[in-house]
């Protein structure tokens, strides 16, 4: 085990390197290859529908192909402790597949 700062640009926050990565929970979950693999992972799992009930575009009958369709994190990666394991952060019930429209809602809610 090695406490080493995290490696992502003026992140620096210092982690327990375990798994020889250099970044922290956070930054793992954010960059890297993840990102295609959860895509993956979501739409197996969910199907490639916006799982928002409330949804515009579904309700109005738009039909949404992937490439509107984003992964989102129910619980943002910002509000896991640095330190979060990212396992825990991308794990499938942590996720949910979006429209880009509910997505940018959702993000304008918690950002404000
Ligand atoms: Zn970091
Ligand atoms: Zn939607």
């Amino acid at each position: 085990m090695a406490i080493v700062k995290c490696k992502i640009q003026r992140c620096n926050i210092m982690i327990d390197d375990s798994d020889g990565s250099n970044k922290c929970g956070k930054c793992k979950a954010r960059t890297g290859n993840h990102h295609d693999r959860l895509r993956q992972k979501a739409f197996k799992t969910f199907g490639k529908v916006c799982m928002n009930t409330n949804c515009e575009l579904t309700s109005r009958g738009v039909p949404l192909p992937t490439d509107v369709l984003e992964v989102d994190h129910i619980k943002e990666v910002s509000s896991f402790p640095d330190n979060a394991n990212v396992q825990e952060i991308n794990d499938i019930s942590n996720l949910q597949v979006l429209c880009v429209y509910c997505h940018k809602l959702k993000k304008k809610h918690t950002i404000e």
